[in-house]
């Protein structure tokens, strides 16, 4: 029998609901918890679920509370703790920017040399200053880092931005990234052959890929088929299939999400017909 896996979920914040979704997406069944509950387990699935703040997760899959856990790859190397990352989810997207108010002097991460700057990451904080060869003092705030300059507890911040707009909103300036991040699946270090664990990786690899995919159905005439197909991304032959109507195939591809925007113009003008795309549930490659 394969060993239960514990996985430990955002309890609240932003990577609660995303978590939660693509977690469903895998075909697990996780099964809703009740108000304050902490725990629950999923229907389909030999998962047991642990809900804990993002920030505590890395905490929790070192210390073997859980086996693994899904939380910001800010927060894990904010933590620098022992787990290893296996994957990255695609959301929670943000970057670690340094920001000065909109008329300090500062035009470049390096101005920030000799400075003050409040973060609520100030392991990481340091480490990428450091890394930049800048010495400046770290501020550690838990919240509203923004307004730290207004108040005049620093003069800059390096703070988690996606956007831009709170930055705007409170008269900062970005001079920089410092740090890229997004939602990561992460596991216990001395757990590597666990056969739960690698399933919920595939699992959960699978629907992040299939989200990037889309399936392509269209008609093509048989005199335009090389033309068309020569647009179709290299990946993954197409599938071309006889239709009762002699001189027209239908031709099926799977392509990638962001390119369809561009590509169905561009298959239309060179005869393509009928041309549908389908979301993609679970994609292994
Ligand atoms: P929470 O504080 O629980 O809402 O979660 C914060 C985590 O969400 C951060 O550690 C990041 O990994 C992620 N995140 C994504 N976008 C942002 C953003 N614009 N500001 C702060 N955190 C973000």
């Amino acid at each position: 029998m394969t060993a239960r896996l514990t996985l430990a979920m955002p309890s609240k914040g932003r990577l609660r609901e995303p978590s939660w979704s693509l977690l469903e997406a895998t075909g697990s069944e996780p099964l809703t918890p009740g108000e304050r509950v902490l725990q629950s387990t999923c229907r389909n699935a030999a998962i047991d679920l642990l809900f804990v703040r993002a920030e505590d997760v890395p905490e929790y899959v070192q210390d073997g509370v859980v086996d693994c856990g899904i939380t910001g790859l800010d927060l894990v190397e904010e933590r620098n703790l022992e787990v290893d990352v296996l994957l990255e989810l695609g959301f929670g997207r943000c970057s670690l920017q340094a920001a000065v108010a909109s008329d300090d002097p500062a035009t470049s991460l390096a101005d920030l040399d000799g400075r003050r700057i409040a973060t609520s990451h100030p392991r990481l904080a340091a480490q990428l200053l450091a890394d930049r060869g800048i010495e400046a003092t770290l501020v550690r705030v838990a919240g509203s880092v923004e307004i730290a300059p207004q108040l005049g507890l620093a003069d800059a911040i390096i703070d988690l931005v996606s956007t831009g707009s709170t930055l705007r909103t409170n008269g900062l300036r970005s001079l920089g990234v410092l740090f890229e991040s997004q939602a990561v699946l992460v596991g216990q270090r001395t757990d590597k052959a666990m056969e739960s664990r690698e399933t919920l990786t595939t699992l959960l690899g699978s629907v992040i890929r299939a989200r990037a995919s889309r399936y392509l159905m269209m008609n093509v005439a048989t005199s335009n088929l090389d033309a068309v197909t020569a647009l179709l991304p290299s990946a993954g032959a197409p599938t071309v299939m006889a239709l009762a109507t002699p001189g027209v195939v239908a031709v099926h591809a799977l392509v990638p999400a962001a390119e369809v925007w561009s590509l169905l113009p561009k298959l239309q003008s060179r005869g393509a017909s009928a041309i549908l795309t389908m979301p993609v549930e679970r994609l292994l490659p």
